[in-house]
């Protein structure tokens, strides 16, 4: 049963308002600020508000209306007339009115409306009497019957619109091109001629009584809240269907009167840079649509606005009086709602008329500006300021960005290539290189290159470090590519499946086009975006003063907002952030952005530094145990260094380092060149070594021998590791600085795995400290990254000091999907909404959130004071972040730049804690 109130007409105008803004669920969010700014005394066209309830009703009484609907709209457009000083339908004062639909929630251009209701043969001319011309007149008319037709009498089909085919016959008849050379005459006819097919279509006459328009036009608005594309956007959105829309009956004030009335929009602050200046648009003699559609080029709204020379007329010189009132306005309307407001105004005759206000959208930029300098001024408070900032948003300041001129020029040239996923936000242009190598080689001469792969592995870490940006054919977003691109804080485009690269003829096909190594190239990581040829990057201010030190913080006022709206989201937290790296200057730069240690540092990068490789290889291809520990002695000393690198970059915070995860054939040559190459360099048999080779492949590799599994067969490996940790941990504490390592063992699925890998890093740590004479504090813990030890964490938590979840594995083998393959049809998935986002990127909380809360209740409970973190892609991920402060974890750790995301997400889950927004 649909409840309904026995008000269902709120009237506004004339300085008083029934309703207000916060009743945007009854009267819409549109009604709710009209209400709200006829009430501050701000000049609005008077009208009123049919409730969402009517409409409800409306929808489950088989299209009728309530029995007292009518009274109250007819008493609503009586108010109405006296505020406006004319009369519906009236021959010689007539009043035209707008219906416009207006949901809770903003559904732009989903449903109906219809303008100049009340124009028959009768009142156009009285229109004509009281200021119009003839031919304003029977454009509105024309334009009136065209929309009533359209809207209310569905004469329209899908494909069609035979409405703008007679427009289009009449103006081929007269030989012009555009609407506005037709005369008032030629806009008289086809008024008729719109009728005539209005009839032949219908059957019926256009209705010409002003109140059969009216309630066709609030009724098509209710009946276009059940239309598809409505339903469409409401599904997308999230939207219930139960909340209805609200009908708002205006009246009309017209801005294509003459030159002495315009239209405009405007914002109260810069939307791209946030500065607080008064910015926006107008246009004289003209229509709203008119600034929207871009059929005329708008002028300026201020002298301040215009651009150097430019002999455009401002508002501000045109209209000086109601500029100067608008000024006031939106000084007023700025400081009632305290946001940014994005406005809609008209001048009729000279009078201004404010048609709509609301929050404005912008930047990340502009969203941080606005932020700080509102709260520096008081106007909002110190919470309102950090949840005014989407953390996501933080993005755009830190990463290199196109020059967006150049951009849209190069798009607009046909340079568009492809689109892959957006996996490593920022900008990068350069030339193409097909491996890692060349990277290097082609950076070290100072060129910028794009490393193009079907996918990378550990092996080209070096030259992913060399290259601007990384495009990969393969891979989704949780691909080795992407997650190494997002740690480095680099560009990436990743899976983009339309490109055909070919190694070996060092070529690259794409829509219908060849490119060759060596040819400009250019990605977008925040859009994913593959574009030919070069485009001008600019690197972020951010940047410029925290990491490269190139510019002074006096000198950045964006470094200075953000640092203010870090450091508010900071006193809100209470979830810890870390970061995940692997070297000393990734471990620097995650500091400079906040990170408060390190929850994840992945050994295995370093193990392609260099020549380590090769002792790497030779270790892994050693028959004996005698023959592995010779090669592991060479590579021990060059981790020891790693660590103390890191250490020194970390004094005072915690680090945790992770004994070798991926497969070992991830460290082995593949190529029958390499392999020879190899044996000859290890003084062995290349076909003794294709048959090891051989031997070490495996078909899952992923679900094959990896992670503690490595360490149960080889302990001498995780043994290696473990004194590395430990010696590097003592000469840095010897230093003097405060040195908190955190050992850290991979896919553990049963307690007795992790019982056996700490036994040998606890035997390790205390040979070591006898050795060296000195000991550090330690701990060991696990990754909490197979659905099996989530379900017995509370077994393993007997053997671990902390828990990480690893939850780019926890989803792989939860979901069972391979985190390597996905990105071919996971977006198909995503598109259809089996999975409302990539469940690789944002937390499957109804699943794999499920592991992660019975992990860490099941953990707490043996261990009370289990450290509990989590260093997938999802730490740094916002929503994912909240679900990590709701489930009470005690850090997120993620890639560095990300680290401004996940502490401003932090602030945001502990700020929200409780509401029901
Ligand atoms: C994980 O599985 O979530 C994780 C952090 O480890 P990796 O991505 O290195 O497998
Ligand atoms: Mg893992």
């Amino acid at each position: 049963m649909i409840e309904i109130g026995e008000k269902k007409v709120y009237c506004f105008g004339g300085g008083k308002a029934e309703g207000n803004a916060g009743m945007k669920s009854l009267l819409g969010g549109k009604g709710a600020n009209l209400a709200e700014m006829a009430s501050l005394g701000i000049p609005v066209p008077a009208g009123f508000t049919i409730t969402t309830e009517v409409c409800n009703w409306f929808g489950d009484h088989d299209r009728k209306h309530p029995d007292d609907l009518r009274s109250q709209v007819e008493e609503g457009v009586a108010i109405l007339e006296k505020q406006m000083g004319g009369l519906f339908g009236d021959a010689s004062n007539p009043l035209l009115l707008s219906v416009r639909s207006g949901a809770r929630a903003s559904m732009p251009g989903m449903m109906d409306t219809v303008l100049n209701i009340g124009l028959n043969e009768d009142t156009v001319k009285g229109l004509i009497g009281s200021g119009g011309d003839k031919r304003f007149a029977y454009d509105s008319y024309r334009r009136f019957v065209q929309m009533f037709g359209d809207v209310v009498l569905q004469v329209r089909d899908d494909d069609e619109d035979p409405f703008e085919e007679l427009l289009h016959a009449k103006k081929k008849a007269r030989g012009v091109e555009l609407d506005t050379d037709l005369t008032a005459d030629d806009l008289e006819e086809l008024v008729g001629e719109y009728k005539a097919l209005v009839k032949e279509k219908t059957g019926k006459d256009f209705p010409d009584d002003p109140w059969t328009q009216l309630w066709g036009a609030i009724d098509a608005v209710f009946l276009s809240w059940g239309n598809a594309r409505a339903e469409a956007y409401r599904r997308l959105n999230n939207i219930p269907g139960s909340w209805g829309t609200a009908v708002n009956v205006q009246a009309m004030v017209f801005g294509n009167m003459g030159d002495d009335c315009a239209t405009g929009v405007a914002f109260t602050r810069d939307p791209s840079t946030g500065e607080d200046r008064f910015y926006g648009e107008y246009l004289k003699n003209a229509q709203g649509e008119d600034v929207v559609a871009g059929i005329r080029t708008p002028q300026p709204l201020n002298i301040s606005g215009k651009a150097p020379g430019s002999t455009e007329v401002s508002l501000e010189e045109d209209f000086p009086e109601c500029y100067a009132e608008l000024v006031t306005i939106y000084k007023n309307l700025e400081d009632h709602y305290r946001d940014m407001q994005d406005i809609e105004f008209t001048i009729q005759n000279r009078r201004l008329w404010m048609l709509q206000t609301r929050n404005g959208k912008r930047t990340g930029f502009a969203a941080v500006r606005i932020a700080a300098e509102m709260v520096e001024s008081g106007m909002i408070d110190e919470k309102t300021a950090v949840l005014r900032v989407d953390p996501e948003q933080l993005t755009q300041l830190l990463l290199p960005v196109f020059d967006r001129k150049a951009k849209n020029e190069a798009i607009d040239g046909g340079r568009l290539l492809a689109k892959g996923l957006n996996a490593g936000p920022g900008a990068a242009t350069g030339k193409i290189v097909f491996n890692a190598e060349d990277a290097v080689e082609w950076a070290a001469k100072g060129e910028k290159v794009i490393l193009v792969r079907v996918e990378t592995s550990p092996e080209d870490i070096s030259g992913m470090h060399a290259a601007e940006g990384i495009l990969t054919s393969r891979g989704g977003m949780t691909s080795h590519a992407a997650v190494v691109a997002r740690g480095m804080g680099k560009s990436c485009v990743a899976g983009c499946g339309d490109l055909d690269i070919n190694y070996k003829s060092g070529e690259l096909k794409v829509s219908g086009r060849t490119l060759k190594k060596g040819d400009f190239l250019s990605i977008d990581g925040l859009t994913g975006e593959v574009i030919e040829g070069k485009i001008p990057v600019r690197p972020s201010e951010i940047v410029q003063v925290l990491i490269e030190e190139s510019m002074s913080a006096e000198e950045s006022q964006i470094f200075r907002n953000f640092t203010k709206i870090m450091d508010l989201a900071d006193g809100f937290r209470t979830l810890g952030v870390r970061t995940n790296a692997d070297s000393p200057t990734d471990s620097t730069v995650a500091r400079r952005f906040g990170a408060m240690g390190i929850g994840l540092c992945r050994t295995e990068h370093m193990f392609f530094d260099g020549d380590r490789i090769d002792a790497v290889r030779e270790m892994i291809l050693a028959e004996t145990v005698a023959g592995r520990a010779e090669a592991l002695a060479k590579i021990l000393p060059m981790q020891q260094a790693d660590f103390e690198g890191i250490f020194r970059a970390m004094d005072g915070l915690p680090v945790t380092i992770r004994a070798l995860d991926p497969p070992l054939h991830e460290f082995l040559p593949h190529s029958d060149a390499d392999i020879e190459a190899l044996a000859a360099k290890l003084d062995v048999s290349a076909d003794r070594l294709k048959t090891l080779v051989a031997n070490l492949s495996e078909s899952n590799p992923m679900l094959g021998h990896r992670g503690c599994r490595l360490g149960i067969v080889y302990p001498e490996i995780t043994a290696m590791q473990a004194r590395a940790i430990f010696q590097a941990a003592v000469v840095v504490a010897k230093e003097g600085a405060k040195v908190l390592p955190e050992v850290m063992i991979p896919l553990v699925g049963h307690v007795e795995e992790l019982k056996l890998q700490r036994k040998i890093v606890e035997d390790t740590a205390k040979a070591v400290f006898e050795e060296m004479g000195a000991r550090v504090d330690y701990l060991v813990g696990t990754m909490i990254e197979l659905p099996r030890a989530a379900l017995t964490a509370d077994e393993i938590a007997e053997e671990a000091q902390f828990f990480s979840f690893g939850t780019n594995d926890l989803t792989q083998t939860a979901l069972g999907l391979s985190r390597d393959d996905a990105g071919r049809f996971l977006p198909y998935y995503v598109e259809l909404g089996i999975y409302p986002a990539d469940p690789f990127a944002r937390l499957d909380r109804n699943g794999v959130g499920q592991l992660v809360r019975m992990g860490f209740e099941k953990g707490r409970a043996t261990r009370s004071d289990l450290k509990v973190g989590i260093c997938g892609e999802h730490g740094g991920d916002p929503s994912s972040v909240a679900f990590c402060h709701e489930v009470g974890l005690n850090y997120v750790s993620c890639s560095p730049y990300r680290v401004p995301v996940a502490r401003l997400a932090a602030a945001h889950a502990a700020l929200q804690e409780g509401s029901t927004d």
